[in-house]
């Protein structure tokens, strides 16, 4: 099993972070830790350093912070993310967040970071992980311009069947995270995304399915039952293509 995605990296976990990595080692192939800005891309590099063969780390802005940081911050946090492209198997989490009404000014910011990522993800020949949050076939329309992007994943996706539907035309990958368990729209998803275009991530400590606890990787167990339940193929299944896609994506 791998957990495309998550952020062990989070303070949230400082203080069961050793037993969580201890009790995954049973379960995992990997985990995919993702830092979402400088601190937390650190973090990932650092923990990647403490588990190489096991914990396998992305690095990337995420549009939040991209669309107030100055022009020093984005420099800074672009050349971080070049330096250390070596050490990762991804560029991201990126992309753009519309989840909550942002001046104008600030939508500008994130997409002027967007394009300038995506631009050093096909110059470096990196894949991307994208967070979108309501603007997922507004992302779609950007993304594919890009051509010469190796892999685009859609970390959590959340956005309509007809653009997973068009992500997956494209080869695009589409990750189902936990917050799939509950909602009817990524029960439709499930039905329309191939097997061969999916992931399953948990994005711990987010999206918890247990009521006031934080999420952590274990709990992808509920995510590909859900996946094996709508598309009736057993657990083994989904389990075993989910993990050799993961591994094709982030060349692990
Ligand atoms: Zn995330």
């Amino acid at each position: 099993m791998i957990d495309a995605h998550c952020h062990l990296n989070f303070e949230e976990f400082d203080d069961t972070r050793e037993e969580i990595i201890k009790e995954s080692k049973k379960e995992f192939k990997y985990i995919v830790d993702c830092g979402a800005s400088i601190e937390g891309n650190k973090r990932s590099l650092a923990l990647h350093e403490k588990y190489p063969t096991f914990i396998k780390s992305t690095i990337g802005y995420h549009p939040i912070y991209a669309g107030v940081d100055n022009k020093e911050r984005v420099n800074e946090t672009l050349n971080q993310i070049v330096d250390n492209l070596d050490d990762v198997h991804a560029i991201g989490e990126i992309g753009l967040d519309f989840a909550t009404a942002r001046p104008e000014d600030e939508l500008r910011r994130q997409h002027n970071v967007f394009h300038q990522l995506l631009t050093l993800a096909c110059e470096y020949d990196m894949p991307i992980v994208l967070h979108v949050r309501e603007a997922e076939q507004h992302a779609l329309d950007i993304v594919k311009k890009y051509t010469s992007l190796p892999d685009v994943i859609f970390h959590c996706f959340s956005g309509k069947k007809e653009t997973a539907i068009e992500a997956v035309d494209y080869g695009y990958y589409i990750s189902f995270a936990t917050n799939a368990l509950f909602s009817k729209k990524h029960k439709q998803n499930m039905k329309k995304v191939p097997l061969e275009n999916m992931l399953t991530e948990t994005d711990s400590p987010y999206l918890s399915p247990v009521k006031g606890e934080p999420n952590k990787p274990a709990n992808i167990r509920k995510t590909i039952e859900r996946i094996a339940r709508t598309k009736n193929v057993e657990f083994d299944e989904i389990e075993h293509i989910t993990e050799r896609n993961a591994m094709r994506v982030y060349s692990l």
